[in-house]
């Protein structure tokens, strides 16, 4: 993938601050961060979202997504943390290469990773549980 900035960040091709790296991931401080210490995990490897993902990649990720999450808890004292995939645009992911957000949660921070609540109905459930079970 040519283009893909998160390849290039991924491969170090263009630099990015770094917080952990091994053989299949890089995992770098957002630009654009929600809370203090947001981080993004990158496979090395191009996959626009987690269809994509071989599933033991995804595995691994998961995996490296909870040593982050008590390392960086650790170092930064969170409160609380969030552990955010975005798939489609429709999902608010803007950058088009598989990547988890880290987002270390602090008392009364102000970030939203939250919905306002619907109602399951009976109709509904019964719709669902048709199609998904
Ligand atoms: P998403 O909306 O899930 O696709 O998330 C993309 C994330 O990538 C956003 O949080 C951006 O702030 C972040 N981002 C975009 N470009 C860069 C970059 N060059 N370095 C670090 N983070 C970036
Ligand atoms: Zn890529």
């Amino acid at each position: 993938m040519g283009d893909c900035i998160f390849c290039k960040i991924a491969n170090g091709e263009i630099p990015a601050a770094t917080i952990y790296e091994d053989e299949e991931f890089r995992v770098i401080l957002d630009l654009g961060p929600a809370t203090r210490g947001h981080a993004l995990i990158l496979p090395k490897t191009h996959a626009a979202n987690i269809y994509e993902m071989p599933d033991e990649l995804v595995g691994k990720a998961m995996i490296l997504a909870k040593k982050m999450a008590v390392r960086m808890t650790q170092a930064l004292g969170c409160d609380g943390f969030n552990v955010v995939q975005n798939n489609g645009e429709a999902a608010g992911q803007t950058v088009f290469h598989f990547h988890m957000h880290l987002i270390p949660r602090y008392e009364k921070d102000g970030a939203m990773v939250s919905w306002k609540p619907g109602k399951l109905t009976d109709e509904t459930r019964e719709e669902l549980l048709e199609k998904l079970k």
